[in-house]
């Protein structure tokens, strides 16, 4: 596997399409267009893939995106296969219960199964096939602080050449060249301890840079929707032999306090369990306050554990006013687009179901084979399956996990008071209510009926765009295969 630990190539100057950010999806959507044939530099502030705790748990709907990629085998081999999902009561040692079980295998072979693989080993996966395209190129310690837009001459067709002319700022010393006013240029910088920078021109930029993006802050995108007020996630991995005590390899833990997801993120022993916490703790406080969660969420004694890491954040259900700028040539995909709570494991999965169709979309554009109408419907399409899927979906994980409504709720996360009010959240938790007590029970009894089980399972694939929603620019072969990927009744 691939990571940035060779010499980089000069960063061009011109280029088809720019990528902004080497996670998951910036490389996967690079990949993707560089498998059309089209030229794409990928740009990326660090100096390596990111490896804090972040996504490992993969919906079968984003790995049939990995298999049209043709990656899917490769991550299989490196990934805890077969997610089989458990919901259990948190409590103090006997108190914690078993509530239901499901796999999330489903119908004929072969069919997709979650898995678990950390989201890094995924992204690096990705980067070491990207780096052997002959019309990609990656640049690490590059961060995209400015971006300006310039309308083109109008060619022959009554298309204008715009383009989007991007400031990078080096953060990595450059490679040597035999130019020499760049190495004069670079040392004198370097002599004034300035920052070097430079500009590419490109004919379409994608930002993949995350919740924080530069890009669609510069494109002066809103992002509308809200950070939950009243908490913060801890996300720790650790070695535990969850395994002894049956927990399977996906796990929610299910309490107003001690909530938490469980989960297997190698078959080196290694997992991840995430939980809440009050916001703005110190990271002592945080690992002071730790050995009490772990004591309702571990099974067994709950003592006996290795910490690897751990790291807190700020949980937001957000989305992008659009995912492309009106008339421009400025593409938003994954976090820079959306971000919702990871209960439920939504983020990089719908962040991948955003890429896949974009950079066929972007590709057919490009290549004239399709109409830049495609990605205006692909925008619409993505925004709306944003707000009345993932939103929903990952709220009500949510609100399962924390029995928002019924529950103690302590930190008052689900009261439907001023702060909530002022957040504009009320519209999107007054679902939380007390007779959720009863149906959230009702739901557990029926996740026992296999029927209710896969129509649980069918529900992740409405969080697709439908495969044939650019047919008419697709080999129908293609649009066939996709299809054959899903279960019957969501083809
Ligand atoms: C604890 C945790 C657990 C999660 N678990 C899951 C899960 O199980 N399943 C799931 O589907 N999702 C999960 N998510 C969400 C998932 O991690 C994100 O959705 C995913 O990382 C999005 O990928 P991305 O490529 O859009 O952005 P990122 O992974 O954030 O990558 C963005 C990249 O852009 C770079 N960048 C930023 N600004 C610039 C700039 N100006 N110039 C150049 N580069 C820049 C950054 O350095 C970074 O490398 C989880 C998130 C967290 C925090």
């Amino acid at each position: 596997m691939a990571s940035n630990n060779g010499a980089q190539a000069p960063t061009p100057t011109q280029t088809q399409v720019l990528v902004v950010g080497a996670g998951p999806v910036g490389a996967f959507t690079a990949l993707l267009l560089a498998h059309s044939g089209i030229q794409v530099t990928l740009v990326e502030a660090n100096s390596d893939v990111d490896s804090s705790p972040r996504a490992m748990a993969f919906q079968p709907c984003a790995l049939a995106e990995l298999v049209e990629a043709g990656i899917y085998d490769e991550v299989l081999e490196h990934s805890v296969r077969d997610a089989v999902i458990s919901w259990w009561r948190a409590g103090l040692g006997a108190e914690k219960k078993h509530v239901a079980t499901i796999a999330t295998k489903e119908g004929r072979e072969p069919f997709l199964t979650g898995l678990n693989c950390a989201q890094s080993v995924v992204t690096k996966i990705l980067l070491s096939h990207l780096a052997k395209e002959p019309s990609a190129s990656i640049h690490f310690g590059h961060r995209v602080v400015g971006v300006v837009e310039k309308e083109g001459e109008e060619d022959g067709d009554g298309d204008t050449n715009r383009q989007v002319v991007v400031t990078l700022e080096h953060t990595l010393p450059q490679p040597k060249t035999n130019h020499l006013d760049e190495v004069e240029v670079e040392a004198q910088a370097a002599e004034k301890n300035q920052t070097l920078q430079t500009q590419i021109r490109a004919s379409w930029l994608v930002g993949a840079d995350g919740g924080r993006s530069t890009v669609r802050t510069a494109a002066g995108i809103a992002f509308e929707g809200f950070t939950w007020p009243k908490e913060e996630f801890v996300a720790t991995n650790v070695y535990y032999p969850f395994e002894q005590y049956q927990y399977t390899n996906r796990n929610f833990i299910i309490d107003p306090v001690h909530w938490a997801i469980v989960a297997k993120i190698n078959n080196d022993g290694l997992w991840r369990v995430a939980y809440g916490t009050t916001p703005n703790l110190t990271d002592a406080q945080i690992h002071a306050e730790l050995p009490q969660h772990y004591k309702y969420i571990l099974p067994g004694p709950g003592t006996d554990y290795r910490l690897e890491r751990v790291s807190k954040y700020r949980p937001h259900q957000r989305c992008a006013a659009t995912f492309r700028k009106p008339n421009s040539r400025i593409l938003l995909v994954a976090d820079a687009a959306h971000l919702n709570n990871p209960i439920g494991g939504l983020g990089l999965t719908t962040g991948i179901l955003d890429a896949g169709p974009m950079a066929r979309a972007l590709s057919a554009v490009i290549q004239r084979r399709g109409p830049e109408s495609l990605l205006d419907t692909w925008s619409d399409l993505r925004r709306r399956t944003w707000w009345e899927q993932t939103n929903r979906q990952s709220i009500e994980f949510e609100r399962i996990a924390q029995q928002g409504g019924y529950g103690l709720d302590p930190s008052h996360i689900w009261d439907h008071d001023e702060v909530a009010r002022e957040r504009g959240m009320l519209h999107h938790i007054a679902h939380a209510t007390p007779d959720m007590r009863e149906k959230d029970e009702a739901l557990n009894e029926a996740l026992k009926v296999p029927e209710n089980q896969r129509a649980a399972r069918r529900r992740v694939w409405a969080l697709a765009m439908p495969p044939d929603w650019m047919a008419d620019f697709e080999d129908s072969a293609v649009v066939d295969r996709r299809r054959k990927l899903r279960p019957e009744s969501c083809q």
